[in-house]
């Protein structure tokens, strides 16, 4: 295994893993949360708010950065680190994902994907050669293989998906050079165990450094994605990460390391901060609410971020009636808090090994919010 991307195992706790991934731009402890920078942001806040925040890994995706503004001037000014100034681990996505969800139109065939864009309209092609291509032109710490995420319930579409995301990840190894980049493969097979069985079983037989679950948290019920995460965990290798692609709701977090999951990486606290909407481990305040018009508390009592140790829900409230750009950032800043820090609380009570008594009080916690 390349060293430089050794992943430690601290402590365990049942299936629960408190880890060590070290990456060329530092150190990832683990389980981790990774705020989404689609554009090569995180929107509405500074490198310098993130690092702030205790951010560590950040996803940006290739699909958007190699249509705007160019996976070539992005390596032509340094790469993504510089580019975006951030100096700590990035991950790129394959593309896959955004070509099959955003694209007006794409037609797939075994060797790739010809899609449109969703800017201008103009035509594109990705391959498993042309996906590793443009991330290695990036430059992220961690790229992914180059699949094909299906519908989760239909059983034929996700046993040709499958057979194609195996066939792409053994062309993304072929493609892969860059020795400073960790490419992780990714297990597919929608709902169905045996295909998350079979699927979880080939990728782990590539030996890639890290392992990714995708294909979750695209409509399927809760119950549907713990058990096959569940099938997963207990064949990919231990010594490796595990990334649950695009999950990012409190609960999910946790019912995720529950079942031996490292990384997670989600738009969810960026997204609902522009939306209004403040993350709390017991549920969801919108804050234009005009419960909280004058209201002098700040978000959640106990919380240690920024936002809540300076401003008050009215604050808040009258930022987002006024329209005023701060109420994203500070809703951002809050939210990523409030994921970064379940995750450290997390990790420390998988060290203690009062992981058991932390989860019992979070679930309690949330059946008695309203
Ligand atoms: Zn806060």
């Amino acid at each position: 295994m390349n060293p430089r991307f050794q992943f430690d195992l601290i402590a365990t706790q049942k299936r629960a893993r408190a880890g060590i991934f070290h990456t060329p731009h530092g150190d990832i402890l683990t389980p981790i949360f990774a705020p989404v920078g689609t554009q090569a942001t995180v929107k509405s806040v500074t490198p310098a708010q993130l690092q702030d925040l205790g951010a560590t890994l950040v996803l940006a995706n290739t699909y958007h950065l190699y249509l705007r503004p160019g996976a070539e001037l992005v390596a032509n000014l340094g790469g993504l680190h510089d580019f975006m100034q951030w100096s700590n681990p990035i991950l790129t996505d394959s593309g896959g994902f955004q070509v099959f969800s955003l694209s007006e139109s794409n037609k797939i065939d075994e060797d790739g994907v010809t899609f449109k864009s969703h800017i201008d309209g103009s035509m594109h092609r990705l391959t498993p050669e042309i996906s590793i291509g443009i991330q290695e032109q990036l430059g992220a710490d961690i790229v992914m293989a180059f699949d094909e995420c299906a519908p989760p319930q239909d059983r034929a579409y996700n046993e040709r998906a499958m057979a194609r995301t195996h066939a792409w990840a053994e062309r993304c190894v072929l493609a892969h050079k860059r020795p400073d980049q960790a490419l992780f493969g990714i297990v597919q097979g929608g709902v169905f165990p045996d295909l998350r069985q079979q699927s979880a079983a080939f990728i782990a037989s590539l030996g890639f450094p890290g392992n990714a679950i995708g294909g979750l948290s695209v409509g399927e019920s809760k119950a549907e994605m713990h058990a096959m995460l569940e099938v997963v965990d207990v064949v990919l290798p231990e010594e490796k990460p595990r990334y649950l692609m695009g999950v990012g709701s409190p609960e999910d977090l946790i019912n995720g390391v529950l079942r031996g999951v490292d990384i997670f990486d989600c738009v969810l606290p960026t997204r609902l901060a522009r939306h209004h909407a403040a993350i709390t481990r017991t549920g969801r305040m919108n804050l234009v609410n005009s419960t909280y018009q004058a209201d002098a508390k700040p978000i959640v009592e106990s919380c240690t971020c920024y936002t809540c140790q300076h401003f008050s829900r009215a604050y808040l409230r009258h930022l987002i009636i006024a329209k005023e750009m701060l109420a994203a950032t500070l809703l951002t800043l809050h939210n990523i808090h409030t994921l970064l820090q379940l995750m450290r609380d997390l990790r420390q009570a998988i060290v203690d090994g009062a992981l058991d008594t932390f989860t019992a009080q979070f679930f309690a916690d949330q059946e008695q919010s309203p």
